[in-house]
């Protein structure tokens, strides 16, 4: 019989498979074949095989590659800018005035900035939402990485593309670019109900339709947008969604602070996908997501950075730390939120919430090869009785070791393989002093 062959074999770890099981293999290894994901088993049964890549994983942790599934990844140019503001004065007097010095230039740097932090961070999947979207894409597969693209719509005109006619045009171009592409989803994203007339968002909804895309945008996110909205439409944001008839399985409604019980049972009738944003909701004093009501209800919950002038990093390790604990804190319940299913909300869930659960998100035969190994020989990390609880309590993004997408090694020993991070430092840098002097 002829020896079995592997392109890359991950090994020396346990592998978490976050499976529908919650298969884990001790001293496991984990076998890819182009993009794909070969084999999965105990490293002995790869004794035999003629491997021509191996990543030693040291007896860390092999798991799948986390899933941001709300940022707006160039947002890395206005880091640290402007802090500890109200939502609407933070927005209007700060990042609105910063976003009309953006341009292509700007976009693709700060993109590529924040892939290299998402990278290093164990991210290997991001949903974007952002001006000069096609731009966010080109640095996405500079990168190497997966990502959901969808360029912003609202009612007033884009420092992009003007008027709201070219926006839609601008998508439905975006759509015809990528339609085949491995690692990038086209998805249309009007920004929210306080930033688009009832006919944009029907329209953006026909559109995603149309196509079979993923619909997103933000959504309750605070008292004062809830307030706005049943001035105007004497409807909760989420029944104005009903009331237009957009609500259904394709939409990813980011953040959903603000509910009353009314929304949630809309939202599960329909299956809507639903964003958690908990660290920009806490430095924006925008409230706590009801995540946990939601969950109960069986509404499909992924997490989110959200951009990182409101977090200010784009950490996922950190992001379920908080995610994990606020929730405790907030219904004075140690039960809730606990580690295996924060876990699965930024890998599984995440990928539900994209439409894109059977490409990645778990570690099975035949999805694609979207992983990261975690190195665990740290002081921080000794001993490890269970690596769920290391995974959301004690790990950081720093932590991560190494990062394959779609079967690509991206990162290995700590280092990136597909970017030149300290030239994408230094070119952030140079348009941070343009932002800056204005
Ligand atoms: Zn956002």
């Amino acid at each position: 019989m002829p020896r079995k062959s592997t392109d890359l074999l991950i090994a020396n770890g346990t592998v978490l498979t976050l499976d529908d099981s919650d298969t884990r293999i001790v001293n496991g290894a984990v076998a890819v074949a182009g993009n794909k994901i070969q084999a999965i088993g105990p490293e002995e049964d790869f004794r035999e095989w003629h491997i021509a890549h191996r990543i030693d994983a040291a007896g860390g942790i092999i798991m799948p590659g986390l899933i941001n599934t709300h940022t707006h990844a160039a947002m890395t140019c206005f880091r640290g800018l402007a802090d500890d503001l109200p939502l609407m004065s933070w927005l209007n007097d700060y990042i609105f005035p910063a976003e009309s010095l953006l341009d292509d230039d700007a976009v693709f740097n700060g993109a590529l900035l924040a892939c290299a932090e998402m990278i290093r961070s164990g991210t290997t999947c991001f949903c974007d939402m952002y001006l000069f979207e096609n731009t966010v894409a080109r640095a996405a597969r500079t990168a190497g990485m997966r990502a959901v693209v969808g360029e912003v719509l609202f009612d007033f005109p884009s420092p992009n593309y003007g008027p709201i006619e070219n926006g839609f045009a601008y998508i439905e171009q975006m759509i015809e670019t990528w339609r085949d592409d491995p690692l990038i989803t086209v998805a249309v994203e009007p920004h929210s109900p306080y930033l688009c007339a009832p006919d944009l968002l029907t329209r953006a909804y026909s559109l995603a339709k149309e196509n079979g895309l993923p619909l997103i945008t933000h959504l309750s996110e605070t008292q004062n947008e809830v307030a706005q909205i049943r001035d105007k439409y004497q409807l909760t944001p989420v029944g104005l969604l009903a009331e237009l008839g957009i609500l259904g399985p394709n939409l990813l409604a980011c953040h959903c602070v603000v509910l009353d019980s009314g929304d949630i049972a809309l939202l599960k009738q329909f299956d809507v996908k639903v964003s958690h944003n908990a660290e920009s909701n806490m430095k924006l004093a925008s409230g706590v997501a009801p995540v946990p009501e939601m969950m109960q209800a069986g509404i499909r919950v992924g997490i989110g950075t959200d951009g990182c002038a409101s977090n200010n990093n784009l950490d996922l390790f950190l992001e379920m730390d908080t995610v994990a604990k606020l929730h405790k804190v907030i219904t004075l319940n140690p039960t809730v939120m606990d580690a295996s299913t924060v876990l699965r909300m930024a890998t599984i869930d995440g990928a539900r919430a994209l439409g894109l659960d059977r490409v990645t998100g778990s570690l099975e035969p035949g999805k694609a090869a979207d992983l990261i190994v975690i190195d665990t020989q740290k002081p921080h990390l000794t001993p490890m009785y269970n690596p769920v609880s290391h995974l959301i309590y004690a790990v950081r993004g720093s932590d991560v070791s190494a990062s394959v997408i779609n079967g690509q090694v991206v990162m290995e020993n700590g280092h990136l393989v597909t970017l030149d991070e300290p030239q994408v430092m230094l070119d952030v840098n140079r348009i941070a002093r343009r932002i800056r002097k204005r």
